[in-house]
């Protein structure tokens, strides 16, 4: 079958292997759909520690059950299913484990990381995902394209269990990409009062605009984007801020930005070369924030995100803006790099 196999940085090669080979109590999937992460990109761009090559990557998949070595009734699912998957595989256990953490083990590996991933037409799910119940059946007539959207959506529904939005909230999401979009989607459906996307990338905030945020504002380096948000929020800032770009400056604005006593959380990380940020501390102190990171997903989160989609109340059909044969994978990346996509989806099968 072709794959896409990173072979190292700047090396994606769609190219020939061999089948997957079942083991007991493995199954095999058809892949319908895999959309282009962040972190794909950024393996592709410069590398990951925790990606060996020759690895395929692609974990935000959906899939149909075509081979099972596993009983249906352990795997939850049977040959015709059509499927996403909790991405994170458990090993052993674990204090975070034990107190529902998972996402925070450091017993696991993931799909595409320690395992090929979906970048491809047939993916191997490891006989231990099997066996946690990580295959979860789409039960409607959602598309797989959009249901391929479950993954990055749980990991945005792991961050706002610490945020907690609510009817009095206002917030704003620095970051308009689709993980953004994705934030800013949730804050409405939570109730928020006023939802606010900010990007530097013009292109990117223009296309945030289908979603019907209150604003969409374009950040320039003059700072004049801050006095739109104060005079929004009656000088007193967003109640909370979720920084959805890997910037040390987006961090820094989002503590002045935020009200006295706001929620912020780092979404993304920074690059490993230049982890450290230059912050205000102050900031925290006198205005007592509460400043979270999230991580991943939990099993839970997961769930929920694919039950929002199955829903039908979530547009995702919006978020994936492309699909592209595997063949121009490379393509995908530089599409999601200039703001012109939001989720790209890679369809293995034209
Ligand atoms: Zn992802």
């Amino acid at each position: 079958m072709k794959a896409a196999v990173y072979e190292g940085k700047e090396r994606v090669v769609v190219r020939e292997v061999p089948e997957p080979s079942l083991e007991d109590g493995e199954i095999l999937l058809a892949i319908d759909a895999c959309c282009v992460c962040g972190t794909d990109l950024r393996t592709y761009r410069h590398g990951d520690k925790k990606i060996i090559p020759p690895r395929i990557l692609g974990h935000e998949f959906c899939a149909r059950v075509v081979e099972m070595r596993a009983k249906p009734e352990d795997a939850g699912v049977k040959v015709g299913d059509r499927v996403g998957m909790y991405i994170v595989i458990l090993h052993g256990n674990d204090r975070y484990i034990e107190g529902g953490r998972a996402n925070l083990s450091s017993h696991r590996t993931t799909m595409s990381y320690h395992h090929d991933g979906a970048f491809a037409p047939l993916m191997r799910v490891p006989a231990e995902a099997v066996r946690q119940r990580s295959l979860f059946r789409v039960t409607g007539e959602m598309s797989s394209r959009e249901m391929s959207i479950a993954e990055p959506l749980g990991c945005c529904m792991n961050a706002h269990s610490r945020l907690r939005v609510g009817m009095k909230d206002t917030v704003a999401v620095i970051g308009a990409g689709p993980i953004g979009v994705m934030h800013g989607l949730l804050a409405r459906l939570q109730g928020a009062q006023r939802v606010i996307l900010l990007d530097n990338n013009p292109a990117r905030a223009q296309m945030a605009k289908q979603f019907g945020f209150d604003a969409v504002l374009v950040s320039r380096p003059d700072g004049s984007h801050r006095a739109e948000v104060a005079a929004m929020t009656d000088g007193e800032g967003p109640d909370v801020v979720i920084v959805a770009v890997s910037s040390a400056t987006a961090q820094a604005e989002a503590l002045e930005m935020a009200a006295k006593g706001g929620r912020i959380n780092f979404f993304a990380g920074l690059p490993k070369s230049s982890p450290t940020a230059q912050l205000d501390v102050n900031q925290i102190h006198y205005k007592e924030l509460e400043i979270s990171g999230s991580y991943s997903e939990k099993k839970s989160d997961f769930q929920a995100a694919f039950a929002l989609l199955q829903s039908g109340r979530f547009p995702a059909d919006q978020i994936v803006t492309h699909t592209l044969p595997l063949s121009q994978i490379t393509k995908a990346f530089e599409l999601m790099e200039s703001g012109e996509a939001l989720k790209v989806c890679i369809d293995p099968n034209l």
